[in-house]
């Protein structure tokens, strides 16, 4: 019997692995059945080669739980190892500077354990003694049995194992017992091993029996040895596309389309990514792309890895390039990873391209769903963008989707403004804007709907791809300014007549909580409604961007203004100025003069100081001349006010323009109800 050292430089590497590994625990059964179905496949490669010439057997790894022994046992049928190779695979690990790179890397166990090929001795975290008991596979092997109860000391001695292959013992410690449990065991096989290459056994399958269940005879087989990612995407079909995806995601609605990935220059590649229907936000996060390696699951933190706006699909990576075992800070700095995304999105917008191409209809039917992978992949990843160009779709009001050319052309000739930028009109809410939208097409403009989560930053991006291209939505201005065809033409009012206008339809504004009003006049004929309202592009936009970025809270806080436009070429508006004109023009002319002759007598004297400060007289003059405006202006609010009041024509066309963007509410709405009842009344 041999007994010796295991050449770790540090002291006791164990507690250390313990200690540091917690938090990774269970991938100490991933770490052995990998091994298990390496040994198996280099059992079968050598016998293909010749080199191996006995029978091969039953190729399988089985996995036995033991409550009673306290043991967990993987065992293979795969080269197994002699005294010599346990020496050299098992006794002789390099480890030096141990305690300063698990320092290092104390969070990752993944790190810490594929660096430094520390694989097997992860059954160190969950054993308080392993064994191995090994046949070789070369002729006149011996059997042995190496021991160690996880201080540096082992021994090693002959054993009486008659079938090649190799057992794990693992002597369950007292704080790991839940690894005891078959169900336990079962769900971590199938969390890291149900794709492995080789069939793992554990446990039987069970059937129901005189009320309960009851083990078979028959091997419970845990995983699928062919995964459909591994196949030619020439032998498959669309149903096993959709198979394999219920079997990944259990649960789901169908996924709108895959894509078959497939490369093996410059590195090797093969996996299957699926577009899924998102119904929440929720399951974005449950559902993620899986990460393999050589089969064998690696994780679900995918970042870095694929392309950011990726992390929205699902399915399957497979790939021995990946190096798995580093921290991921490192992943992402790996020039080879940041090929492997580059390629994801090639291949993801070509793909896209040809079932666009290939399908027209069937893509546009898609689009409502898969728009978010696209909008969020032109927004975040520059080489999509503008791959992606081509088959990017834009919806109308009516349902009708267009390429970016196709809508240019189609919109370039009623939308483009005196300034040669083609004017891009567009809703966020059909419903809300419907009178807006309306207006619009009567006057032969289309309307885009962009409802999309992500359109208002869309918005932004494609003003910035496409050449002269603004996007203004339907309710920023009245129709007939959206796209201004020659320059804006004032209204044409005379200074006393703007000066009534402006108070009377002031004082009729209700009080709106957090909304700013501004009073303008404009002529948009008869036939335009005689008071619109509408909010600024650009405002709306900022406080649209600031709601989806915290750090923006000045804009939020702002109050949404809006404009009243009052249409002077309306009738009933006209009506208002005429009447309001003979009827006040007496009384306030004069007040209106007094204010004007203040005014231009403080201007005078602060034309004669110039720079100079003005002395005590001149400073009591001003004094006077500043309270002789301010108070024949307030005398003329009060005047134009109290006749305002009056109006109830007035009060209607302003409720009726803040019904149309449902800004009524509260008490101005049930008082313009009842005095919409007294008016029929009156009748
Ligand atoms: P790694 O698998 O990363 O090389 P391990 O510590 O897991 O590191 O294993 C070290 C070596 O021990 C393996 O490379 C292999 O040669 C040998 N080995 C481990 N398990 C088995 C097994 N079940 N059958 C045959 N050889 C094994």
């Amino acid at each position: 019997m041999q007994t010796g050292k295991i050449g770790v430089t540090t002291e006791n590497i164990f507690p250390v692995i313990k200690k540091f590994l917690y938090s990774d625990h269970e991938i100490f059964l991933r770490e052995l059945v990998s091994n298990a179905v390496d040994a198996t496949q280099k059992i079968r490669t050598l016998s293909s080669f010749g080199e191996f010439k006995g029978e091969l057997g039953t190729l399988d790894v089985r996995v036995k739980v033991d409550p009673e022994a306290g043991t967990l046992t993987v065992s293979d049928h795969g080269i197994g190892m002699t005294a010599e190779d346990i020496d050299k695979y098992i006794n002789q690990i390099a480890f030096s500077g141990a305690e300063e790179f698990l320092n290092k890397y104390k969070d990752s166990a993944n790190a810490i354990i594929g660096h430094f090929g520390l694989g097997f001795y992860s059954a160190f975290m969950v054993a308080k003694k392993v064994e191995i008991i090994s046949l070789s596979y070369k002729e006149g092997a011996k059997a042995v049995r190496w021991s160690c109860d996880g201080s540096p000391e082992y021994s090693m001695e002959e054993a009486d194992k008659q079938s090649r292959g190799t057992d794990i013992v693992l002597y369950i410690d007292d704080d790991n017992k839940e690894f005891l449990q078959q169900s336990r065991i079962e769900s971590m096989l199938k969390k890291y091993c149900r794709f492995l290459p080789v069939p793992v056994i554990c446990g039987k399958e069970q059937e129901w029996k005189d009320g309960k269940y009851v083990d078979t005879d028959r091997d419970k087989v845990i995983n699928a040895t062919e995964p459909s990612w591994m196949k030619k995407p020439s032998e498959l079909k669309d149903q096993d596309y959709i198979d394999f995806y219920h079997e990944l995601y259990p649960g789901q609605e169908d996924p709108l389309f895959w894509i078959h990935l497939n490369v093996d220059y410059p590195f090797t590649l093969t996996g299957i990514l699926f577009f899924p229907k998102i119904k929440n936000n929720f399951e974005i996060n449950k559902n993620r792309i899986q990460l393999y390696c050589n089969q064998v699951y690696v994780t679900d933190s995918v970042e870095g890895v694929v392309p950011e706006f990726m992390m929205l699909l699902q399915g399957v990576i497979d790939s021995p390039d990946i190096p798995l075992n580093v921290s991921r800070s490192y992943l992402q700095s790996d020039s080879a990873v940041r090929k492997i995304s580059g390629y994801i999105t090639k291949k993801v917008s070509s793909r896209l391209e040809e079932i666009f191409k290939a399908d027209r209809a069937d893509f546009e039917k898609k689009w409502d769903d898969i728009r978010i992978f696209i909008e969020y992949g032109m927004l975040t990843d520059s080489k999509f963008a503008d791959a992606a160009m081509k088959f990017v779709l834009l919806k109308d009001t009516e349902d009708h989707y267009y390429t970016l050319d196709e809508y240019k052309t189609l919109v370039e000739a009623a939308q483009t403004d005196k300034d040669q930028n083609i004017i891009y009109l567009y809703s966020t809410d059909t419903a809300a804007q419907y009178a807006y939208i309306n207006a619009a097409k009567e006057k032969g403009y289309n309307v885009l709907l962009m409802d999309g989560q992500l359109d208002s930053h869309f918005i932004g991006f494609l003003e910035q791809k496409l050449e002269k291209t603004q996007f203004v939505r339907v309710d920023s201005d009245a129709t007939e300014n959206l796209i201004r065809h020659s320059d804006r033409e004032s209204a044409d009012l005379t200074a006393l007549q703007r000066n009534l206008l402006t108070t009377i339809f002031q004082s009729r504004l209700p009080e709106i909580k957090g909304a700013n009003l501004l009073v303008n006049f404009e002529s948009l004929g008869e036939n335009a409604l005689p008071v619109i309202i509408t909010q600024n592009e650009y405002m709306r936009r900022m406080k649209d961007m600031a709601a989806m970025q915290p750090g923006m809270n000045f804009y939020g806080e702002l109050p949404d203004s809006y404009n009243l436009i009052v249409n002077v070429s309306h009738p009933l508006v006209k009506k208002v100025i005429t009447e309001a004109e003979t009827d006040l023009k007496a009384e306030v002319e004069p007040m209106a003069a007094s204010v004007d002759e203040a005014n231009s007598k403080i201007d005078e004297i602060n034309k004669q100081l110039g720079d100079k400060k003005p002395d005590a007289e001149q400073d009591a003059q001003l004094t006077t001349l500043r309270n002789q405006a301010e108070e024949s202006r307030k005398q003329q609010t009060e005047v134009i006010s109290k006749y305002a009041a009056t109006r109830n024509d007035v009060g209607q066309l302003v409720d009726l323009a803040l019904l149309g963007n449902g800004l009524l509410k509260g008490e101005p709405l049930s008082r313009f109800i009842r005095r919409s009842v007294e008016i029929m009344e009156s009748k």
